[in-house]
C-alpha cells in the first residue's frame, strides 16, 4: 500500500500490523510498523482518508516504545549512542537502577532532541510536541509531570529528576564563575 494507506484494490484499505507501506523510492525499504502506536495513528490517519480528508499518512518524530515483562521502556526522538560534538544528554537515574530518563538536548540553545525513559511512562503526544516545538530542556523538566501517564499509585520521580537537574545547573554555573 502507499502512503495513503490505499492497496493496489480500489476502496480497500490496510493499516497495523497487516500493512506493509512501499518506499517511494527504487530500491528503497517498505515499512512495516509493528507498534500499538502506529496502528493508531494509521487508523487515524485512514479516519480521516475515508471521510474525504486525503493527507498521507506520516508517522512523525522517531519513536518505539515496549514493554519486557514488568521493564517498560519508551525513546522518542534522537538519542544518539555517540553524541554529536553539538549534542549532550541530561540523565538521572534511580538507585533501584529500575528507573531511568535521558534526555537529549542541542547545546547550543539546550533544545531538546530525544528521550529514553525506562520504567517511567513518559507520553508519545507530549514528549513528540516538545522536540517538535524545539522545547528547552529547563522547559521540559519544569514541565516533565505533564508527559507522565504511569497509572495511579505508582510512584512519581519528577521531583527527584529536577532536583538532580538543579544541581547539574547549579555545578556548571559555579564552575562557569570560577
Ligand atoms: C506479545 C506482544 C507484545 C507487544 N508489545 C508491544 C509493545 O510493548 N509496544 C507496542 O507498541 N506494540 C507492541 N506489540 C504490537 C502491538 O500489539 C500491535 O502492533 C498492535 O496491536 C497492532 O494493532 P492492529 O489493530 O493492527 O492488530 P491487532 O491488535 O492484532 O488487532 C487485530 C484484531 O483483528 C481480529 N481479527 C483477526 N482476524 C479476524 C477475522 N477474520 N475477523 C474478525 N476479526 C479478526 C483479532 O482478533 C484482533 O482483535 C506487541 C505485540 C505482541 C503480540
Amino acid at each position: 500500500m502507499n502512503d495513503y494507506l490505499e492497496t493496489n484494490l480500489p476502496d480497500v484499505y490496510a493499516c497495523g500490523d497487516c500493512a506493509e507501506i512501499r518506499a517511494k523510492e527504487p530500491g528503497g525499504r517498505n515499512r512495516i510498523e509493528q507498534l500499538w502506536y502506529t496502528a493508531r495513528m494509521q487508523g487515524e490517519a485512514l479516519a480521516r482518508i475515508i471521510c474525504g480528508e486525503r493527507v498521507p499518512y506520516d508517522r512523525g518524530i522517531w519513536f518505539n516504545s515496549a514493554k519486557f515483562f514488568d521493564l517498560e521502556y519508551q525513546t522518542y526522538g534522537q538519542v544518539s549512542p555517540q553524541p554529536g560534538d553539538d549534542e549532550d544528554s541530561f540523565y538521572w537515574e534511580h538507585p533501584d537502577r529500575k528507573h531511568a530518563l535521558r534526555i537529549a538536548y542541542r547545546k547550543p540553545g539546550m533544545q531538546v532532541i530525544g528521550f529514553n525513559a525506562i520504567g517511567i511512562r513518559l507520553r508519545h503526544r507530549v514528549c513528540e510536541r516538545w522536540i517538535r516545538e524545539g522545547r528547552t530542556l529547563d522547559e521540559v523538566i519544569r514541565h516533565l509531570p505533564e508527559a507522565n501517564f504511569d497509572p495511579e499509585f505508582y510512584q512519581r520521580f519528577e521531583a527527584e529528576v529536577a532536583r538532580q537537574y538543579a544541581a547539574s545547573r547549579h555545578a556548571v554555573s559555579e564552575a562557569a564563575a570560577v
